[in-house]
């Protein structure tokens, strides 16, 4: 129940020890065909360029802002955790102008701060910006960013990697460009994998860039000969098959629960989380108005040893919970309740071992 990964359901695990078939079999083509529907039923998007990256959520950043940042361009990054910060470092390396907004970390990037900005530097090209912070537990209001980005006649791109499948998510409702997220928390699957979304907008930009992208692998023009939607399926790199199949898998398993309901499930047993550790007299970093119900963020209590309940809620419960990080490192716990680990026991079980350590 930390941060991610989370739980990897038997289900997804015999998927991964299928037999590897070759990365251009035709039966192996077939599911590709489905993963790319699969992902544009989670991310509700009609985006023709919708596939993985074959590699982790932060190779989906990479890609995103490789892709669309050229150098001198203007980028505002809203920042109120540790990956809107990572955002910042991707422009900067792309050669962009990277401006911040910088929101104090347990609370919401600002709109006015961001129409601020905006107002500021009409030259800005993109907005930039995280849906689902893991490092603080807060969720960012997505639909009113992204609806001041595009006021301002600006590209968006957006960090799901906490939020897809937990919580509401629209991208073609909320005018997201270009998103990405990660296979490890809310969908279940093994780590490695990097669902990634641009919009038409988008894909136009990367087509008529004025320079190469410098990243080969991430070089969606050209990844897209082997993934895009009804393309040639030629050789680009030899795809990770087995994790594949695995997030074929998981996305097939949250089509089959229904997105909405998933995220009533991720809503419902926070909510129990939530009841049950106020019972013990703990607190939350993060105001309920803005909380993600799949990354509970709680404040140690004085005097508490933070690594000493970790180690012990492990040895004794074989429990995991995450610990804070940057600003956050020794004042809270994050407790993950992502996907498959989204469930009425673990959440009883999170609450009786707590009560066992605390008391
Ligand atoms: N963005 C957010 C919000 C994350 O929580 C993470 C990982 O926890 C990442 C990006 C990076 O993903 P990965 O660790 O899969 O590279």
């Amino acid at each position: 129940m930390g941060p991610g990964p989370s739980d990897v359901s038997p289900r997804v695990l015999n998927a991964l020890a299928r037999p590897t078939l070759g990365h251009l079999d035709p039966q192996f083509i077939g599911l590709m065909d489905e993963v790319g529907d699969l992902m544009r039923y989670v991310f509700r998007t009609k985006n023709t360029l919708t596939m993985p990256i074959s590699a982790p959520g932060s190779a989906g950043m990479e890609a995103c802002f490789a892709n669309l940042v050229e150098p001198n361009d203007k980028v505002i990054v809203c920042i109120n955790g540790v990956f809107g910060g990572r955002m910042k470092e991707n422009v900067i390396r792309c050669g962009g102008v990277a401006v911040e907004v910088v929101s104090p970390w347990g609370t919401q990037t600002s709109p006015e701060a961001l129409e601020a900005a905006l107002k500021q530097h009409p030259d800005t090209k993109i907005v930039a910006f995280v849906h689902a912070e893991t490092s603080t537990g807060v969720r960012n209001d997505a639909e009113t960013l992204c609806r001041i980005a595009k006021q301002h006649n600006c590209l968006t791109i957006v960090d799901t990697v906490t939020s897809l499948a937990g919580v509401q998510l629209e991208v073609d409702d909320w005018q997201i460009d270009a998103t990405y997220s990660g296979s490890q928390k809310c969908l279940s699957c093994v780590p490695g994998i990097s669902p990634v979304s641009f919009s038409d907008a988008a894909v136009n930009v990367i087509q008529n860039r004025k320079t190469p992208v410098q990243s080969w692998f991430l070089d969606m023009n050209l990844i897209v000969g082997y993934w895009g939607k009804g393309a040639k399926r030629a050789y680009h790199h030899t795809a990770p098959v087995n994790s594949l199949y695995a997030i074929h898998e998981s996305l097939l398993m949250v089509h089959q629960e229904g997105l909405e309901n998933a995220w009533q499930r991720h809503a419902a047993h926070h909510q129990k989380l939530v009841n049950g550790l106020e019972s013990l007299g703990l607190s939350f970093a993060v105001s309920q108005d803005y909380r993600l119900p799949q990354l509970n963020v709680v404040n140690i209590p004085d005097g508490v040893d933070d690594a000493a309940v970790r180690s012990e809620l492990l040895r004794r419960f074989g429990l995991e919970i995450g610990a804070g990080l940057g600003e956050f490192a020794g004042k809270v716990w994050r407790i993950g309740l992502m996907g498959s680990t989204c469930t009425e026991k673990n959440v009883q079980h999170c609450i009786a071992a707590l009560d066992a350590v605390l008391n």
